[in-house]
């Protein structure tokens, strides 16, 4: 099974005048990038300053913008939005004088006598694109970093969402010059024309395969990358698990935003003697938070829409594949494509060679999968790419143990789910397919940074081993080689 993803759109043109407006601006950006090197941790705080209050008083417009776009409630915009990127740009203004100081190293034995350090010092010119389910956090977060690291940066937020990303462009130009942060709305085009620049780092959060089309454009300058990418994070749900907790909290882990978010539970392997038991409570509290029918569902205020028609087709298509395979639809299964609305949908019995196996599926639709062997299931999860997330219920140390062991994915809770990517101190991102590289915190900031690496001399001891090679300095490399 491959991990498919979402969108791919045909390439359409540059518009033109875009692509002349790009590059003057990127010009424009190089001197600047070179003068930030030298900007002090106030200069910077000022700047993240900045961004946190123009997106505390946008507040109620990015609100607006959300709901127009996909009908997303505010409380989701509150969580999932503002509350991010507010606590990203908080957490850097409190730490960024410490995480600028050089960090002094211990000498190895073959550098006694040399003072070393490693500086942190701005990648430069750097570009940010983000995906529309997280349109403002994904672009405005990786901001913080790419400023507290000291960097210029040019941003293309995603097109899907166009109230949002009108928004967003607004923001920047009311509150940054170009040549410090530029904001280029666009589509595909947008996208293609600002990968053929030499960026001193690309951060790319986005779908696994545009991750390639990007880490393909970054390799012909040889541009590091950051890139936060997506795919099938599985649930365990073992026969000692809280099965009322799992449910309640895996439901809103899949259902806020509407199941359009990355590291959502995408499947489930549910323990075959609880199975039915946690199906049963799953669908208590999706009724209980959205409501019985797909009518009630559908005016449910707690309930963000599909992105569009075109992502509503994909997942029907989904749903229908299934169903005609085989699957059976324990609660929902209703869709309105015109009206970008599918209902919260369980399913089990689904066949191997179902579409719903292999594709992320990036929105309602959760199967759920019964399972009597942990090993077996291991051996499954760890024959499909390694995920963003990989989330455990249960009460069972040895279970869960073996999991975290024998398993590899971004970021694993235990008992809980989504919740790691809103600790500020933890790394996060992906692995292989799911991501390379990391974000948040000082792992943000190392993501923005170059780390150099410096030596300074106090006794030149090296001298020892200039040339010419005599006999006493080949005796001095032999106690070397033994002494090491
Ligand atoms: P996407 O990859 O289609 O688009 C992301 C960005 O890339 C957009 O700005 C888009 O305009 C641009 N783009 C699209 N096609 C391009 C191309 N061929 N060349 C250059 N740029 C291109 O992703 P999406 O549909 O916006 O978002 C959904 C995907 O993002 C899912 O796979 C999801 O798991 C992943 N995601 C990952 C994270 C994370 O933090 N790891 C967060 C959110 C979403």
């Amino acid at each position: 099974m491959s991990t498919v993803v979402s969108y791919l759109p045909g390439v359409t043109p540059t518009p033109s005048g875009v692509e002349a407006e790009i590059q003057r601006v990127f010009e424009r950006q190089r001197e600047t990038a070179i003068r930030l090197r030298t900007s002090t941790a106030q200069e910077r705080i000022a700047k993240i300053k900045r961004l946190h209050d123009a997106v505390m008083a946008h507040r109620t417009a990015i609100h607006e913008a959300a709901y127009k776009d996909f009908k997303k409630p505010p409380a989701e915009v509150d969580l999932a939005e503002v509350l991010p990127v507010i606590s990203e740009a908080k957490h850097a203004m409190r730490a960024l004088k410490g995480w600028m100081k050089p960090k002094g190293v211990w000498p190895t034995s073959l550098t006694v006598g040399l003072k070393s350090w490693i500086q942190y010092e701005p990648k430069g010119r750097c570009l940010i694109i983000s995906p529309w389910n997280y349109n403002v956090n994904l672009c405005f977060s990786p901001l913080v970093s790419c400023i507290a690291a000291g960097n210029t940066a040019i941003l293309k937020p995603s097109e899907m969402t166009p109230h949002l990303s009108a928004l967003m462009a607004k923001i920047v130009k009311d509150i940054f010059p170009e040549d410090e942060v530029a904001l280029f709305e666009g589509d595909v085009a947008v996208s293609t024309a600002l990968l053929d620049l030499p960026f001193d780092h690309i951060f790319f959060t986005g779908s696994p395969a545009v991750g390639k089309v990007v880490m393909a454009a970054a390799a012909k300058h040889l541009t590091s990358v950051t890139l936060e990418l997506g795919g099938k994070s599985p649930t365990i749900i073992d026969e000692t698990a809280d099965l009322k907790l799992a449910a309640r909290t895996l439901m809103w882990g899949k259902y806020t935003n509407n199941g359009q978010t990355c590291i959502a539970p995408d499947y489930v392997y549910a323990h075959a003697s609880i199975k039915d038991a946690f199906i049963k409570e799953c669908v208590a509290v999706i009724e209980e938070n959205y409501g019985r029918s797909a009518k009630e569902q559908m005016g449910s205020p707690y309930l963000a829409r599909v992105v569009n028609e075109r992502h509503t087709k994909r997942i029907n298509g989904l749903l229908t594949d299934a169903r005609a395979r085989g699957a059976r639809i324990l609660c929902g299964g209703e869709a309105v494509e015109s009206e970008c609305f599918i209902q919260p949908t369980l399913l089990d019995n689904i066949p191997a060679d179902a579409k719903i196996q292999s594709e992320e599926i990036f929105g309602p639709l959760l199967p759920i999968i019964a399972y009597t062997d942990l090993d077996r299931v291991i051996d499954e999860i760890n024959a499909q790419p390694k995920p963003l997330a990989l989330y455990i219920w249960s009460k069972t140390e040895g279970n869960i143990e073996k999991v975290l062991k024998r398993t590899s994915a971004g970021g694993t809770c235990i008992n809980h789910c989504v919740v790691q990517y809103a600790h500020g101190n933890l790394p996060f991102g992906g692995v292989n397919n799911s991501g390379i590289g990391s974000a948040h915190g000082i792992f943000g900031f190392k993501a923005f940074s170059h780390e150099r690496a410096v030596v300074r001399t106090r006794f030149m001891m090296a001298r020892v081993l200039f040339p010419p090679y005599t006999d006493f300095k080949a005796k001095m490399l032999n106690i070397m080689l033994k002494t090491q």
